[in-house]
């Protein structure tokens, strides 16, 4: 038995939480391949240490002195490995860093020794070997991630190694350089290290039980999701719930490899199980609801437009000469409606809506903007008739306006569009009326 265990920032972020974490790994010998995130917030108002990073880095490029900041960094490692009492000495390393800051060795090689640094330390407060990710998770000449050529890679590499530390979050591109995920990456290096090792278990580490029902900052300890499928959780991941890097579940759900959430503040709790399907019904019609703010909505209204013939690919035509990819587009007999990303469609409007009337003669276009997107998903939905209906009642009883509603071909998932104001609200109605009430 084999797993790959992957530790966020927070789970990291202290000497306190490093103690938590070995004794975690320890207590089961299978945990044999460990992916770390940089130290993260130990406090709420605290900075992550990719954060900080960064910010010195800027720093540099503008040719500032960056002294203050980057002692500021070496006393988050330094006060780790002095309260654990860890044979380690990172002056040489700090001192690389630093001249490659003032070789301005790139955005992506300054936030990734976030990683680096910590996978070093927590290396040699286990007593597992080091394992440099550069040498084997690759970005080809695109930027774009090498699967085939990585998968391979890590196989050979950790084959031969009985047990592991490889930083998350970043590799190397084809000419050396170091590149990075996008925020979060460490969730997708974790996955890689799975799939590449053949693992049995991918657990993933954080501060919450599971992947929750609803985001925790906005329904007040919501319950935890048990098992999840990954078409599921892909769709909540994207829609805004950021307890798991949307891109982490392809490398194992190719091989077939299960992921666990778990809670490294209470590692008895179970958890969440993100398997490729299960015969567990869920406990609610709804498994989880997901959101973000930030669209904008395109209402294109002209008589008989489903009697036209190409009358949808001439309205697309224009968002994707912008260059402008959208979310979601309903439509009705008179009407087509397109959600786009409101920061990319603002620097473009003119030319789409100029585009739009010249190309496909509207009746009306009517822009709505601040609007939020709430996806409603569950696999139990497709067996249960009304889940659209107690939605809305859900909403009016709330006094929320629903602005826009499209419902997956799949029958997984609800995407209901409500003005921005209102998003916190909708979110917590909707929580209530299919969990609180068990509907
Ligand atoms: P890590 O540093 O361990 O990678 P993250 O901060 O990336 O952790 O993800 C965990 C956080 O995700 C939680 O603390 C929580 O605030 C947030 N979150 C948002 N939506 C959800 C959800 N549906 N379930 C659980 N956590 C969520
Ligand atoms: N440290 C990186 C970040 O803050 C990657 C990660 O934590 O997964 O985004
Ligand atoms: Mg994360």
């Amino acid at each position: 038995m084999v797993k790959v265990v992957k530790f966020g920032g927070s789970s990291l972020a202290s000497a306190e939480q490093f103690r938590k974490v070995a004794e975690i790994i320890h207590s089961d010998e299978s945990r044999r391949y460990v992916v770390p995130s940089a130290p993260g917030k130990r406090f709420k108002e605290d900075t992550k240490v990719t954060d900080m990073l960064y910010g010195c880095y800027e720093l540099a490029v503008k040719g500032k002195n960056f002294e203050k900041e980057f002692e500021a960094i070496k006393e988050r490692y330094n006060s780790i490995i002095d309260e654990l009492k860890i044979d380690l000495d990172l002056t040489a390393e700090f001192e690389t860093v630093k001249s490659c800051f003032i070789g301005r060795a790139g955005r992506d090689y300054a936030a990734s020794r976030g990683e680096y640094l910590n996978g070093l330390v927590l290396a040699a407060y286990l007593g597992y070997s080091f394992v440099d990710p550069a040498e084997m998770i690759f970005f080809k000449e695109d930027g774009s991630f090498d699967s085939d050529r990585t998968i391979k890679a890590v196989g050979e590499r950790l084959m031969t190694i009985e047990r592991a530390v490889v930083p998350g979050f970043y590799g190397s591109m084809p000419n050396d350089t170091i590149k990075t995920f996008s925020r979060g990456g460490s969730d997708v290096t974790g996955s890689i290290v799975a799939a590449g090792t053949g693992a049995d278990l991918y657990e993933n580490w954080t501060d919450v039980s599971g992947f929750l029902i609803c985001d925790p900052r906005i329904v007040e300890n919501p319950e935890p999701i048990r098992t999840i499928t990954y078409k599921e959780l892909r769709e909540l991941a994207y829609m805004g719930a950021g307890v798991l890097h949307e891109d982490a579940i392809f490398p194992v759900r190719k091989a077939g490899i299960p992921i666990n959430i778990k809670n490294t503040n209470k590692p008895g709790d179970p958890g969440t199980f993100i398997v490729e399907s299960t015969s567990q019904k869920p406990l609610y019609t709804i498994t989880g609801i997901a959101g973000k703010k930030g669209f904008s909505v395109v209402n294109i209204e002209k008589d008989m437009m489903n009697g036209e013939l190409g009358f949808g690919r001439k309205v697309l035509e224009q968002f994707e000469k912008n260059g402008i990819s959208f979310e979601h587009m309903p439509s009705g007999i008179d009407t087509m409606s397109i959600v786009v990303h409101q920061s990319e469609f603002g620097e473009r409007e003119q030319e789409i809506l100029s585009g739009l009337h010249r190309n496909v003669h509207p009746d009306l276009i009517d822009i709505e903007t601040d609007l939020a997107l709430i996806a409603v998903v569950g696999r139990g939905m497709k067996s249960e008739r009304g889940t659209a209906g107690r939605i809305f009642s859900a909403l009016a009883h709330a006094h929320v306006n629903v602005k826009m509603i499209d419902q997956g071909s799949s029958e997984l998932n609800i995407i209901i569009g409500v003005s921005e104001k209102d998003f916190e609200k909708a979110v917590r109605a909707i929580y209530e009326i299919f969990v609180l009430q068990r509907l």
